[in-house]
């Protein structure tokens, strides 16, 4: 399998080329030169498969440059009940993305059970342990530099946490995160694992990554690596579950399901697109934002028109207040037929800070090809959806999955599942759990006293210069 950029580069990599890197270098985003196929045949014998057999026959399609035996080996070691434990009672560990029915074809698919309790873990928990595999290979070692508002950041050190050849520095805003999400992060004792706090906004945090690896020399000498969203190993991974979820939400083969997935970057519901076009029987993607809604808005109308940082809400479901989506270029692709050319077009007003408009463009009657429909949620449509699911059905959700499980109720179409991903448990989010029940969260027993463990952070200012040079402090 070869890989092609967005923006249409000539030279076509293997999947452990773009694997430690991020963008091409044409600042496109790397899609599979042609969307592997899944037979019916094979559909029906992945059925019964447990998850670790299922991710390696799906990562086969993609990852050509690494021996099968060498694969499966790294999804048995990532796939395990032990990491996936942190399941509601009742639920099977096993499964690693148990379904919860809420009630007759209305699901949640638990995607937040693994060590950071976010969906995130889900692809990351794959990067960590394919990263080590192709660093040892190559005797090469990397410096991941990243910044988070929280769960990308836990998300990632707990997957490189004690890697060969690999240390982590992740930026934080100082005292912007919760403090369950500070506790996960700062109290890991890894000695490759580097927590900087930063006095200044998270929109700080990512300027100095940019200008650190926007310095050539500096980026080179030091091996400086990323792990952000638009990684296309991360996107992979995801393509994974909504097969599994596919296969415990049907009895055959000939059923549809659609999948409502609450949004932010679009990589999440970007690997929903990816498995419809594998051939697996998804009727609709259902989009769902917060009062950040700009993909809503292209969904709706044609339009798509990144927000301005100031534009940008600060909500209760945090890990979805983007301005911009960062994987949306790669559905803008396929719309248009997989031609470079438009897709240089569109972003070259996108990256000059303007917006597209597909009305009038051929590209507007297609968009009905590729199931997606859309919708938004507010603070006060989260509080409700939370009472509301907890009344109901005795089954606590966090803010995010209240996004998702708000919007997906509106897009029901009677004779077709529908399965809502649950992307965080809600013990991260308590402060909206409580203002929505008059109680807190439940909190899985691992994660007692979390906040009590000693903690390890360094707090600097917002200068590039002085993260630089801890950097090269650490890596002498
Ligand atoms: C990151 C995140 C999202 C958004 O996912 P995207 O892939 O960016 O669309 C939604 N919910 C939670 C809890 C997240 O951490």
């Amino acid at each position: 399998m070869r890989y092609v950029s967005t923006r249409g580069n000539s030279d076509l990599p293997e999947f452990c080329d773009i694997l430690l890197g991020g963008l091409a270098p044409d600042g496109g985003l790397y899609l599979p030169e042609s969307y592997p196929q899944v037979s019916a045949t094979e559909l029906a014998e992945w059925r019964e498969l447990p998850y670790a057999a299922l991710a390696l026959r799906i990562l086969q399609k993609f990852i050509t440059d690494i021996p099968a035996c060498d694969l499966k080996s790294i999804a048995d070691r990532t796939y395990t009940a032990r990491t996936y434990r942190h399941c509601r009672p009742g639920r099977d560990a096993d499964d690693i993305t148990p379904l919860t029915t809420l009630e007759p074809g209305f699901h949640l698919l638990e995607l937040s059970n693994g060590p950071t309790l976010a969906f995130k873990d889900m692809a990351m928990q794959l990067l960590g342990n394919l990263f080590e595999y192709v660093l040892d290979k190559r005797g090469e070692e990397i410096n991941i530099l990243g910044a988070t508002s929280g769960d990308t950041g836990s998300a990632a050190e707990y997957a490189m946490r004690g890697k060969h050849g690999v240390r982590v520095f992740m930026l934080s805003p100082e005292g912007k995160m919760s403090a369950f999400q500070r506790a996960q992060m700062y109290s890991l004792p890894d000695e490759n694992i580097h927590n900087i706090a930063i006095r200044g906004m998270f929109d700080d945090c990512q300027d100095i990554v940019k200008a650190v690896s926007n310095d050539a020399a500096f980026k080179a000498q030091y091996k400086i690596g990323a792990v952000n969203s638009i990684n296309w190993a991360r996107v992979a991974a995801q393509v994974i579950y909504y097969f599994k979820g596919w296969f415990e939400a049907t009895t055959n083969n000939d059923e549809q399901v659609s999948f409502c997935v609450p949004s932010g970057n679009f990589g999440n519901i970007c690997a929903g697109h990816i498995a419809r076009m594998m051939g697996l029987p998804i009727h609709c993607l259902v989009l769902a934002t917060n009062e950040n809604d700009v993909l809503d808005e292209f969904f709706r109308t044609g339009v798509y028109r990144p927000r301005r940082t100031a534009e940008t809400y600060v909500t209760s479901s945090p890990s979805m207040d983007i301005s911009k989506a960062s994987n949306f270029e790669r559905f803008i692709f396929d719309l248009v037929g997989r031609d470079p050319a438009v897709v240089r077009e569109l972003w070259a007003k996108v990256d000059a800070g303007g917006s597209f408009d597909l009305n009038g463009t051929p590209f507007m009657a297609r968009l009905q090809d590729f199931g997606f429909v859309s919708g938004s949620s507010t603070h006060a449509d989260r509080l409700a959806t939370i009472r509301d699911i907890w009344q109901c059905y005795d089954t606590m959700i966090d803010t995010h999955t209240a996004d998702a499980v708000k919007v997906a109720r509106e897009h029901i179409e009677s004779g077709v599942p529908m399965v809502v991903l649950e992307t965080a448990q809600p013990v991260k989010f308590s402060e909206t759990i409580v203002e929505a029940l008059g109680r807190q969260p439940l909190r899985p027993s691992d994660f007692v006293g979390l906040e009590d463990l000693p903690q390890r952070v360094e707090v600097m200012d917002a200068d590039a210069d002085v993260v630089k040079a801890s950097i090269v402090k650490i890596c002498v």
